[in-house]
């Protein structure tokens, strides 16, 4: 009998994985699962283009329907895996039938993180939304225009970019972020004020250290009217149009958990993606791998994450070993500027930073001892470059050079 794949997920991961099983010459079936309604898509112009309307829906897919027809790949879309039964490799859809594997890959992404007031779910209510799918972005749409009052909860990387797309349309906007500056998990105090002042200048009331202390609703108790805030203790009120939540994502891991997989902080794989059964595998979102970068385990929410992992798979299913050995990298648009960021600063000992703020053009280089181990980059793509190879040699540097925009990137590796 023919051998059977099967991909639960029909997001950038599981898409480029039936895709590459298929390019890498694999003679079996392939079914690729998915929930939603679309082909697999690109998620980062959700809150760049495609917000903005830009982007037609179908320039989204990654690939056009016809494609997974010619490649034999048989695309399931609206279908929901409800549970695997691994003593006899089965799955268990939503409509009540069952589908055989030989191999399985999770590839389930991520949901909204969502947010809890008072211990109080806020789903119903209708002006709420968060950005992770084509249906969050539809269901916004008709809310999203010029003058409207929009409160986003949440200063990361997407709300961030959803609030410069909503400058640019003319909408009204106010960002509410906890922390005391902006991405203060991911960059230093360098950039986090690079980035504050590019939002304030375009009129972003941006709040800092601020909480949300609850929701003001409309007689019917189905729309958001008023945010109640403290900032720095002060309390406040900001009236609302439209509200976003933009809190983080929680990994899909129920589906492995429930089937006895190993997770933590998403499903645990090895450095081929394999879980702990020999027959199943996780990529992309979804999945917690060991990083030969930082030498511990690691979940990376990242497009290139989701390429890389995806060739992994498609490697190990193919019965070869090519173990991830990537570096970690994410780009970010606001209002017309390209954020790059290579490595992961965390435990970074001192930031050397070359360009000058004011002249929107930016690079920020994080240094553990004389090496660089991370870098972001704004509006300077050679320096990108250049630091992706500085980042990925770990060779270490003169700083002063490094700090000297005179010197040639490429010449600083020692
Ligand atoms: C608004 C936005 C902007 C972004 N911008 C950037 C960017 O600029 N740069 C960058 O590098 N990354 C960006 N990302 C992150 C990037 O899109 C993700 O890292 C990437 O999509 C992960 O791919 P994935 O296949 O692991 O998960 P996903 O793309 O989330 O796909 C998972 C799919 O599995 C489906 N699924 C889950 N459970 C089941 C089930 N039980 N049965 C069937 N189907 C199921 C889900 O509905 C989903 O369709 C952005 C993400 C968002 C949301």
């Amino acid at each position: 009998m023919e051998e059977r794949v099967v991909i639960v997920g029909a997001g950038q991961a599981g898409g480029e994985l039936s895709a590459g099983l298929r390019k890498q010459g694999y003679q079996g079936r392939i079914v690729l699962l998915g929930d939603e309604p679309h082909p697999p898509y690109q998620r980062p112009p959700l809150s760049k283009g495609f917000l903005r309307g830009k982007v037609a829906l179908t320039d989204l897919y990654l690939k056009p329907l016809a494609t997974y027809e010619r490649f034999g790949i048989e695309l399931r879309l609206g279908t929901r895996v409800e549970a695997i039964d691994r003593s006899t490799r089965e799955l268990a859809l939503q409509d009540g039938s069952r589908l055989g594997y030989d191999k399985l890959v999770l590839a389930t992404g991520g949901r909204a993180r969502r947010l809890r007031l008072r211990g109080e779910e806020t789903t119903h209510l209708e002006n709420l939304f968060s950005v992770r799918s084509i249906s969050d972005i539809e269901a916004m749409r008709a809310k999203f225009v010029a003058g409207s009052r929009l409160v986003l909860i949440g200063g990361g990387y997407v709300g961030l970019e959803v609030a410069a797309v909503a400058v640019e349309l003319g909408l009204r906007v106010t960002v509410l972020e906890a922390a005391p500056r902006l991405l203060a998990r991911v960059t230093g105090p360098e950039v986090s004020s690079f980035i504050e002042q590019l939002h304030r200048e375009r009129g972003v009331d941006l709040r800092l250290g601020c909480e949300v202390q609850g929701f003001e609703l409309d007689e019917a108790q189905r729309n958001v009217r008023g945010v109640r805030i403290a900032c720095h203790g002060a309390a406040e009120r900001l009236d609302a149009d439209l509200v976003l939540v933009g809190i983080g994502l929680v990994p899909n891991t129920e589906l492995a958990a429930a089937a006895g997989l190993a997770v933590d902080d998403g499903i645990v794989v090895d450095e081929c993606a394999c879980t702990a059964d020999p027959n199943i595998l996780a990529i992309g979102d979804c999945a917690n791998q060991p990083s030969t970068f930082t030498g511990g385990r690691i979940r990376l929410e990242s497009v290139p994450n989701a390429i890389e992992h995806a060739r992994v798979a498609a490697a190990t299913l193919m019965g070869k070993r090519e173990p991830y050995a990537a570096i970690p990298w994410f780009w970010s648009d606001q209002y017309g500027l390209k954020l790059q960021m290579v490595g992961l600063s965390a435990g970074y000992e001192r930031c050397v930073t070359r360009g000058s703020a004011g002249g929107k053009e930016f690079s920020a280089f994080y240094l553990a001892g004389r090496r660089v181990i991370a870098a972001d980059v704004i509006g300077r793509p050679a320096d990108f470059m250049a630091a992706k190879r500085l980042v990925a040699s770990r060779a270490e540097v003169d700083v002063a050079r490094l700090g000297d925009a005179a010197v040639p990137l490429q010449s600083l590796a020692a």
